[in-house]
């Protein structure tokens, strides 16, 4: 387990650890020559997986879980989901 973990309340029954990683089995993989810098990936991921730094978007797979919403609403089509311990 990595030291960085969301930690959520559920209910009344106390705090649990949300390892969201451990549910991937696709995992995104950015293609820089079609992006265009858009944000929309970053926009919507509901994890907040997706990094802006200097201009650019940067998937990290921290937290990532595979959902593929990135994909889905890329303009250009420059994420594809490739199976988890493939050759990504
Ligand atoms: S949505 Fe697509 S084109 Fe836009 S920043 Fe993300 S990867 Fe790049
Ligand atoms: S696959 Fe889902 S969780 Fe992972 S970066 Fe894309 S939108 Fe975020």
């Amino acid at each position: 387990m990595s030291e960085r973990h969301y930690i959520t309340p559920v209910g009344d029954t106390g705090m649990y650890i949300l390892d969201t990683a451990s549910w991937r089995v696709f995992r995104p993989v950015m293609d820089k020559d079609r992006c265009i810098r858009c944000g929309q990936c970053f926009v919507y991921c509901p994890v907040n997986a997706i990094r802006s730094r200097n201009d650019d978007y940067v998937i990290t797979y921290d937290y990532c879980k595979g959902c593929g919403i990135c994909a889905e609403e890329c303009p250009k089509k420059a994420i594809v989901m490739e199976p988890e311990g493939g050759n990504a």
